[in-house]
């Protein structure tokens, strides 16, 4: 393990850094929890394994996992209706966009600003600043960290409210930016609803699979240790990880991570597209790190936030590396489900690797 991070999450659970920190920090419990288990709140991940890939296909579990998937429940509806929205209103009309110019650049800049602003500050300000949930279904025990010298500026809140506000939205309207122009400029092929209706629906049901897949990639790359020292780090400096966390990382990982959205020039797409691919990224990244399972109000569970599955791999490091809607991690032998023998797996992975 890298040596600056075992430095980092020896400190978050207030060890020695020589400690064997796998197991260490499976035995450690908050004092603060009356739960005899080493989280706060953890749930069951085996019963949120998706079924594309179980065999034989089970055809009833695969379309009840694709509505879950689109319904209120889900984020994922929000983002697309949100994505409709700023393109009809708060988006420069593409006969703008042929030339770059200052007015409908910074129009995009200060959108997503204010998107980012307004997600990740709102999360933070009911999770954490107002407790609005106390620590139902939160994962860690602890409050993240505010004070930290691992932090530019000490402190995390303002670490990760820094490189999200500056330079993921900076290098995000980038691309969106380069995206509209390219649409304007008739670049790439571009098709309306009304021209194109079945495909318009497939690309947008199709989007979620491709970020997935991948920011799986770009993720495992970032870990190679060369591409860890050049930005990855970072990231991972969020082991207590809150809402400001998501989109915390390093420009040169916000390079490779928007690239996903290229694949647009190659197809046959529209405008709508781009926006529902890159918001879906950065608002996911933000509720994903929300460090809650839910959103619970009044004892009911009403909507789902959090990711234990992404969790595990801020405290672990080295597994669960892409999302429980894909098969690498378990493919590769990456994938830790929350329960002692995941713990195992994982520890013995390390030694098989130490060992070579
Ligand atoms: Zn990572
Ligand atoms: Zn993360």
């Amino acid at each position: 393990m890298d040596t600056q991070v075992a430095k980092i999450v020896a400190s978050f659970f207030e060890l020695d850094g020589k400690s064997n920190f796998a197991s260490s920090a499976m035995t450690s419990t908050s004092s603060d929890t009356k739960l005899p288990q080493r989280w706060h709140f953890q749930p069951d991940l085996s019963t949120q394994v998706s079924p594309y890939y179980a065999w034989p296909p089970n055809l009833r579990k695969i379309g009840k996992h694709v509505l879950k998937s689109w319904s209120f429940y889900d984020v994922r509806i929000y983002v697309l209706g949100f994505s409709i929205f700023i393109w009809a209103y708060l988006s420069p009309e593409l006969s703008r966009c042929r030339e770059f110019a200052f007015d409908w650049l910074a129009q995009i800049w200060a959108r997503n600003f204010l998107t980012l602003l307004i997600v990740a500050g709102g999360l933070h300000l009911y999770f954490y600043t107002y407790g609005k949930q106390s620590k139902l279904e939160k994962y860690e025990a602890k409050q993240p960290r505010v004070h930290s010298k691992v932090f530019h500026f000490n402190n995390q809140v303002w670490d990760n409210m820094f490189w999200t506000l500056l330079g993921t939205v900076t290098i995000l309207s980038a691309y969106e930016a380069v995206m509209m122009w390219a649409y304007a400029n008739q670049l790439n092929s571009t098709i309306t609803f009304e021209q194109s209706p079945f495909w318009f629906c497939l690309l947008i049901f199709l989007i979620p699979g491709w970020t997935g897949l991948h920011f799986y990639w770009q993720h495992r790359a970032f870990h190679i240790p060369a591409l860890y020292k050049l930005g990855h780090h970072w990231h991972h400096k969020n082991i207590n990880v809150g809402p400001w966390s998501g989109a915390a990382v390093h420009p040169i990982e916000n390079l490779v991570w928007f690239t996903a959205v290229l694949v647009l020039l190659l197809i046959p797409s529209h405008p709508i597209h781009v926006l529902f691919l890159m918001q879906l990224q950065v608002i996911t990244a933000i509720t994903t790190h929300v460090g809650f399972e839910s959103l619970v109000i009044n004892g009911e569970t009403r909507f789902r936030l959090g990711d234990f599955y992404h969790q595990l791999h801020h405290r672990f490091y080295d597994c669960n590396y892409g999302t429980m809607a894909g098969p690498w991690d378990r493919l590769f032998s990456t994938y830790h489900d929350g329960t002692d023998a995941g713990d195992e797996k994982i520890r013995q992975r390390r030694k098989m690797l130490a060992s070579r």
